[in-house]
């Protein structure tokens, strides 16, 4: 939709789903990523190894898609759409990320997770941006990076959005960062539910898909 000529991540998806196995896409950008989406319907199930798409995203937003409604869970692979209300604070976006990120990688066991690391869902973004701090960064990647070690799954990490360069600035460097200590020294949320009604309905749900 005029965002990219070439869908980098479901590129580098489909590479390491045929030469590495099974692949998670973790996609915490603001917008829904309708693209990547798209192409993980088509091929999830195509006799090559499992693929997963886990996204949360402001909703309702542009693109207008990713309502939970769209996700789907099965052994082979699955789309999981978190769509983040509006009003979404650190709390609540830590709260998904640090509920779901561990149980649903643990299902997949992914050997490669590529990252759509978009930072325009920070607050003050000028073209979009929920209200959530920078420091969520630091532990989304701690997060990631834990998950990644688990399973002893590599990681990519594709630049998204991110609109405000000091939000852009100091993001890139916590990723940086994490991604080059050892694990030992990188900060990882414990799980909490988020506060907001919706959301907690919405984990939960996710959580019975993976029993
Ligand atoms: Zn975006």
């Amino acid at each position: 939709m005029g965002f990219c000529l070439f869908n980098n991540v479901a590129l580098a998806a489909q590479t390491a789903r045929r030469q590495r196995g099974t692949t998670l896409i973790v996609d915490f950008d603001y917008h829904h990523g309708n693209g990547t989406q798209a192409w993980a319907e088509r091929v999830i199930g195509d006799g090559s190894a499992p693929l997963g798409f886990f996204s949360t995203h402001a909703y309702p937003a542009y693109p207008g898609t990713g309502a939970f409604s769209e996700s789907r869970y099965a052994k082979e692979g699955f789309v999981i759409d978190i769509p983040l209300p509006l009003d979404t604070g650190t709390g609540d976006f830590v709260g998904v990320w640090s509920t779901l990120l561990p149980p649903v990688a643990a299902a997949l066991r992914p050997k490669t997770i590529v990252v759509s690391a978009g930072f325009d869902f920070l607050r003050n973004d000028p073209i979009a941006g929920l209200l959530v701090d920078v420091e969520a960064v630091k532990l989304l990647c701690g997060l990631i990076g834990q998950t990644a070690a688990q399973h002893n799954a590599a990681v990519a990490l594709v630049l998204e959005g991110g609109y405000d360069l000091n939000n852009l600035r100091l993001s890139a460097e916590m990723l940086a960062r994490s991604f080059t200590q050892d694990a030992g020294s990188t900060h990882v949320p414990a799980a909490h539910t988020p506060r907001d009604a919706r959301l907690r309905e919405m984990t939960t749900e996710v959580l019975r898909w993976l029993r």
